[in-house]
């Protein structure tokens, strides 16, 4: 029986990216899935539990969707993600209406488990148990089409950071094979995407043993017969070999995995994008030890300068936290001294709250609300202030931009990034369209907006 369903995704782009999953795994199965939630016969939430707040409007949306389910019984609702593997008995407690609750690696069964709900089989079913090995190697996700696709190489995360619960809901780390991701990639090249991320709750920890390089890779020689696998390295170069592909990036990494190799691999391919997301968190060692981040300040930086003097125009971006537990005003301001230092171009910045599960979460918060928020603010504006002071520094230079949408603000404009991930707005002009790669040469630049002329298309001059 074909159904009509709709999945409502929260969080990550890795749950964005296990939706598509699932829609794959349901449309083979004969449903069919839709962007609304009317008229819909299934409705699953893809659910995300790395911050309170969003676990909150999960459990309020499902709150409200009881009303759904008064007027029409046969509707299935499920709850998928990360908030199934760590609240399913709070759900099933308090929402007696949901038919299903589902962890991220049982999605395969998702087909039978809705046909037996169909069918009338006990609802409630709760499949949260995590599978060390599930990859979903051989499913390639339903995407709509695009520039950019998101391709998932490993999942889980073995790094246990005390703050975070992804290793508790994500489970341990395993990765797909380099054949399995290239395929994909083949695939989407031919679906006329221009660029994909590779994405992974630990991205540069990926590994696939079986696979045998057919060239060496980062200036390093491999010998036939001599390689041990695939590394994040490899796959980088292997994925930047894919026709049609123009650009491969990547999120997140962990600072402490990045290879001498995989810096080598950014700096000598033009198809690898020049920009790291890398999450500093803290620029105290004794709060980033606590927090089992397994660098110090001083390796962090150590690790940018070696991206900067290999690649010059890479860009930087990072996640921060303020408020740790016992972290003091002095060693926040390590904080501020090494974001001063590296300067990166955009920031996503956070106080701390626990988060059940986590090892953190049995500590005493014992920073003040008050301090944490002042803290943010002072990182907050620093941020802002380097954010603009590199945006100033583009004006007059131009930048290779992928045209990826329509502007936010005007039909009259098109956005676009650089490699390094800057936002650049260009006119719209019938000679270029969404997926075309164009020079654009910066002439305004407003806060953190940059606006350029289009001098190239596809790297030829204009006509
Ligand atoms: S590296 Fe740390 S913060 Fe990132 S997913 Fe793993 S445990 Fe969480």
């Amino acid at each position: 029986m074909a159904l009509k369903v709709y999945i409502e995704t929260y969080g990550c782009q890795m749950n964005v990216s296990d939706s598509e999953l699932v829609a794959r795994l349901l449309e083979d199965d004969a449903h069919r899935v839709q962007e609304s939630i009317e008229g819909a016969d299934v409705v699953l939430v893809n659910t995300c539990a790395v911050r309170e707040g969003a676990e909150q409007r999960v459990l309020g949306q499902l709150a409200s969707w009881k009303r759904l389910k008064t007027e029409r019984p046969e509707l299935i609702l499920g709850v998928l993600g990360c908030m199934s593997a760590h609240l399913s008995s709070k759900i099933t407690g308090s929402l007696p209406h949901v038919d299903l609750v589902m962890g991220p690696d049982q999605y395969r069964k998702l087909p039978g488990v809705i046909r037996d709900l169909v069918v009338g089989r006990e609802a409630q079913v709760i499949l949260t148990r995590r599978d060390k090995t599930e990859n979903y190697d051989e499913i390639y996700p339903s995407r709509k089409a695009g520039v950019n696709a998101w391709v998932t190489v490993m999942r889980g995360c073995d790094n246990m950071c005390t703050f975070c619960i992804v290793p508790f809901t994500r489970g341990r780390e395993r990765s797909r094979s380099v054949a399995s991701v290239l395929e994909e990639c083949r695939r989407l090249a031919a679906e006329g995407f221009r660029e994909v991320t590779l994405l992974g709750q630990n991205v540069n920890s990926y590994r696939d043993p079986s696979w045998r390089p057919a060239a060496p890779v980062g200036g390093a020689a491999v010998a036939a017969g001599e390689s041990d696998g695939a590394r994040f390295a490899e796959l980088l170069a292997a994925v930047g070999e894919v026709p049609g592909l123009e650009r491969v990036r990547f999120t997140s990494p962990h600072p402490k995995d990045f290879s001498p190799a995989m810096i080598r691999e950014m700096a000598t391919n033009p198809k690898i994008c020049k920009h790291m997301h890398l999450p500093m968190q803290a620029g105290n060692d004794r709060v980033l030890s606590l927090m089992r981040r397994d660098y110090t300040g001083a390796e962090f930086l150590a690790l940018v300068d070696e991206a900067r003097a290999q690649l010059p125009e890479i860009g930087f971006s990072t996640d921060i936290i303020v408020g740790f537990p016992t972290e003091t005003a002095a060693e926040f301001e390590d904080t501020l001294r090494l974001v001063e230092r590296v300067r990166f171009d955009s920031a996503f910045t956070f106080e701390y709250s626990p988060r059940e599960g986590a090892p953190s979460a049995g500590w005493t918060d014992d920073v003040p609300a008050a301090e944490k928020n002042r803290r943010l603010r002072l990182l907050v504006d620093l941020q802002h202030r380097i954010t603009k002071e590199k945006a100033a520094a583009c004006r007059g230079r131009s930048y290779e931009v992928l045209i990826e949408s329509p502007s936010k603000k005007s039909d009259l404009e098109l956005m676009g990034r650089t490699t390094c991930n800057r936002v650049v707005v260009v006119p719209a002009d019938p000679r270029w369209r969404i997926g075309s790669l164009v020079t654009a040469r910066v002439d305004e630049v407003s806060s953190f907006t940059l606006r350029g002329v289009v001098t190239q298309l596809e790297g030829r001059p204009l006509a």
